[in-house]
């Protein structure tokens, strides 16, 4: 068997056009030998309606709800009947969504009622997306001659009972995954699944959190042994830089588990961090493509990236953070005060993202959140506190930092010109990252790429791109 998991995102099948392209690219892997198992995620933004009606119905706003699932109802009605020329075929679909927007209503309706969202039943809301998804793609594919079969995510990734961000159990998501889904495999099926969502072992709908659909993937392809992880967007792949910000950004060819990992926390537009760890686990490729370019190699993420002549491999920025400043002279040559410092971050369960301390301060940066106040009115019972928002993480990312002399004096040197919050170079030594204001983030990037990038390494970097992007720039100038 050549087990392929090809996990496709929200913008890879948004509409009848997107999953068009989606079937075919499956198809096309079917054609060349490869034994698909597909995961998709929600259309575009239709989590984020699910959630908008589920606060409204818990709001008390009845009509307001059912008008979002309506809307919802008619465009997964429409992708349908857009797909799916078969007559019979098309009834049983969009009497499958009726089905399940009727459930949906049901548990809106009950909520406007109680009045209460707890995460158990946001779970529930928000798994539709997921559950017409996967249906619509299976149907389509199905259209298109793959011979794929719908299979329900929840009978087989197993999870804790956290909802809205529950915790994979691996074990158990082997077993079942492979009960599941392999005998179908075998027979030249082509499975089709909802990401996100799960069950706990009681049977509950569970999730796996925001952008979860990726973790599915790797999970999927870690119970299956498959021999690559395809997660399918709207980007070429991994980047040098925001190509947005920075228009001689370079896709990046090749890049290992850890700098994938550092890197993909500065967005889920590539990558969910948790998708690295089921796959590094098992040692297995994970690709990313965008299915709007198809023919594009992307970027394969491996356990050890090759030698890059170049230090870095890609700026990454994260905007909106915060800094906090907490200074205490209390702290001086006393012990067991960070930790009293960050039982606040917990209780407020607040992620902490770079620290940086002295003798009597302590400095760290956080998402910019509407806790803040809250958190600083309590870290003000152990001392001075000071935050400011509108800041932005520069972060260089890249294996070949390690142990090379000078590269911080070229990273300053090279934003000598912008002003410098916090700097900190993590223990994992293949990141450099520092904070600024939010204003400055794309200026720094263009320096810092126009610095690192003069001369990128062929075989890590798509230099053909940049060339032909320079013939055809050249070609206008004349
Ligand atoms: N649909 C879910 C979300 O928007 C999961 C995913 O797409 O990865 O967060
Ligand atoms: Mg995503």
């Amino acid at each position: 068997m050549n087990l392929v998991v090809m996990k496709f995102g929200g913008t890879s099948v948004e509409d009848p056009a997107a999953i068009g392209r989606t079937a075919a690219i499956v198809a096309g892997r079917v054609a060349n030998g490869k034994n698909p198992v597909v995961v998709v995620s929600a259309m575009a933004k239709v989590t984020d309606q699910l959630l908008r009606a589920a606060a409204a119905a818990a709001m008390g706003d009845r009509t307001g709800a059912l008008a979002i699932s309506s809307r919802l109802r008619s465009r997964h009605r429409d992708t349908a009947c857009a797909l799916v020329n078969d007559k019979a075929a098309c009834a049983a679909l969009t009497c499958m969504i009726d089905e399940k927007f009727d459930a949906l209503d049901e548990v809106l309706r009950g909520l406007a009622a109680i009045l209460e969202l707890t995460p158990r039943i946001s779970d529930l809301i928000v798994s539709y997306g997921e559950r017409l998804s996967s249906h619509i793609v299976a149907t389509a594919l199905r259209e298109r001659g793959v011979d794929s079969v719908h299979a329900d995510a929840r009978e087989f990734i197993i999870t804790d009972s956290e909802f809205q961000k529950a915790g994979p159990l691996s074990d158990i998501i082997e077993k079942k995954a492979s009960e599941k889904l392999l005998p179908h495999v075998r027979n030249g099926k082509v499975p089709v699944m909802g990401g996100f969502i799960a069950s706990n072992e009681a049977g509950l709908t569970t999730t796996l959190g925001r952008g979860g659909s990726d973790l599915t993937g790797a999970l999927v392809g870690g119970a299956l042994d498959a021999e690559t992880i395809e997660i399918w967007t709207d980007v070429d792949g991994i980047m040098t830089a925001d190509p947005r910000v920075c228009p001689d950004a370079l896709r990046v060819k090749v890049i290992s588990f850890e700098e994938a990992a550092e890197l993909a926390y500065f967005g889920a537009k590539v990558l969910h961090p948790a998708t690295i760890l089921p796959a590094v686990r098992k040692n297995i490729p994970v690709l990313v493509l965008n299915s709007r370019n198809a023919s594009c190699e992307g970027t394969r993420i491996i356990s050890l990236a090759p030698h890059c002549k170049s230090p870095f491999k890609s700026i990454a920025v994260k905007k909106k953070l915060s800094i906090i400043d907490i200074v205490a002279s209390r702290m001086l040559m006393s012990h067991g005060y960070l930790s009293q410092m960050f039982a606040v971050f917990d209780k407020h369960k607040c992620a902490v993202d770079m620290v940086s301390t002295s003798e009597v301060s302590v400095s760290v940066t956080v998402d910019s959140n509407a806790s803040l106040p809250a958190i600083s009115a309590d870290l003000g019972q152990l001392a001075d506190v000071k935050y400011e928002g509108k800041k932005a993480l520069v972060c260089l990312v890249g294996e070949d930092i390690r142990g090379q002399h000078g590269i911080a004096a070229q990273v300053f040197n090279a934003i000598r010109h912008i002003n410098v919050r916090m700097i900190s170079q993590g223990a994992s030594e293949i990141n450099m990252s520092f904070m600024i204001d939010e204003d400055d983030a794309d200026e720094a990037v263009r320096s810092l790429h126009a610095a690192f990038f003069k001369e990128p390494d062929p075989e890590i970097f798509d230099v053909e791109a940049r060339k032909q992007l320079a013939v055809s720039s050249s070609r206008v100038e004349k």
